[in-house]
């Protein structure tokens, strides 16, 4: 089959600020060097350009896992421009068709199915997708947000102002324009390009899948930790509206933190999460597929898979009576209508679901990991 035709304004777009970053700035290293004030700026616009990627283009626009402020929006709108990914509007389509589609390799834009170099890069080398290159059907909400329709008609001059103009100014001030354009502008460009592309790529091929085994994404945190928090990618593909990533207070996820810390001083709100009970019955029902799997190895298999699945039985029943009673307290809290016997009551029978969940968790991976003795 013949392929598609390459495009030029993408592939010398790459070459060209991947050569000035991986040959001219070591150059320029060695000969020149770069001051502290270079670095610096470089870190910070690395993380501002990036994170408008993700808080920005992924996690507002493409799923709206939030509300943002106009002021915000406009911010993360410039940033994602600087960070040169097309516009909102190009992006989130092409993104919630790659979580509608995930993995078919006739439909997914960067379908991780076609290979490493591929969902890294590749699909963006040639017109794979050129039939539906103005299409934006699925983004019909994002079609009446102004900030997203004035990035959209302004795409290339936002991109040449914020990347030339705004480095230039700040080299201008630091009294070196051309050194700062070449580290903070073109450098910072690159290293942002990669590890948002790493999310595409690598997020499908390397690390655990501890919610679903459905489709090709992982969760690692190695990569979470370059990817400003979207490593926990098996756990996004799941529960795609939430606007965390990593859900756990230890997993490193810088653009959750943005997210939230913006939300106390008013300048975003509805931060969407998913129900904690289903985040644990999907972990769960993936320990029992895996589970399930090497039991059915075993000589005993039919005896196993019984006790396997009473336990299965156990642990969600003892889940569901837990959240309930949760939330039922929740509820009546917010409305100020607990009396004290029934406070007592409920806190107790609370305290006894929760005992009896831990007692039956712990249980439960025994008898999963296949830890326990069957007779
Ligand atoms: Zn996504
Ligand atoms: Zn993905």
């Amino acid at each position: 089959m013949k392929k598609p035709r390459l495009i030029i304004t993408n592939i010398l777009v790459f070459v060209i600020t991947g050569l000035i970053a991986f040959v001219g700035v070591p150059f320029w290293a060695m000969t020149q060097g770069f001051d502290t004030t270079e670095i610096v700026t470089t870190l910070v616009l690395f993380y501002a350009t990036g994170m408008s990627i993700t808080a920005g283009y992924h996690r507002l626009w493409s799923h709206k896992t939030y509300d943002a402020h106009p002021v915000v929006k406009v911010v993360l709108a410039i940033g994602g421009a600087m960070a040169l990914q097309n516009s909102i509007l190009h992006w989130s389509s092409d993104h919630r068709i790659h979580h509608r589609h995930v993995d078919q390799d006739d439909k997914d834009p960067y379908s991780a199915g076609k290979g490493l170099w591929y969902s890294h890069i590749g699909w963006m080398l040639r017109e794979y997708q050129s039939h539906r290159y103005d299409d934006y059907s699925n983004c019909k909400d994002l079609q009446k947000d102004k900030v997203v329709m004035w990035q959209h008609k302004h795409y290339l001059a936002i991109v040449l102002i914020a990347n030339f103009g705004l480095t230039g100014l700040l080299g201008w001030l630091n009294g070196d324009i051309f050194s700062m354009i070449l580290l903070a502008g073109v450098f910072r460009l690159v290293a942002v390009h990669h590890v948002t592309f790493f999310i595409n790529s690598l997020a499908h091929f390397w690390g655990s899948q501890p919610y679903t085994d459905t489709n090709s994404a992982r969760d690692n945190g190695i990569l979470a930790f370059f990817t400003f928090g979207e490593g926990y990618h098996n756990f996004h593909h799941i529960f795609e509206y939430d606007y965390r990533n990593g859900i756990r207070w230890y997993q490193f996820d810088p653009t959750k933190w943005l997210i939230k810390g913006l939300s106390f001083v008013g300048l975003t709100k509805n931060l969407r999460t998913c129900p904690e009970e289903r985040i644990e019955k999907a972990r769960v029902a993936m320990q029992l597929k895996r589970a399930s799997q090497k039991v059915s190895k075993l000589p005993n298999a039919e005896e196993v898979m019984q006790t396997l699945q009473n336990e299965y039985d156990l642990l969600m029943q003892k889940m569901t009576d837990y959240y309930t009673t949760k939330k039922r307290i929740m509820n009546l809290r917010k409305k100020h209508l607990m009396r004290s016997m029934e406070r007592l009551e409920l806190d107790f029978k609370y305290k006894e679901l929760k005992q009896s969940l831990v007692l039956q968790k712990e249980k439960w991976l025994k008898v999963s990991q296949l830890e326990v003795q069957f007779a």
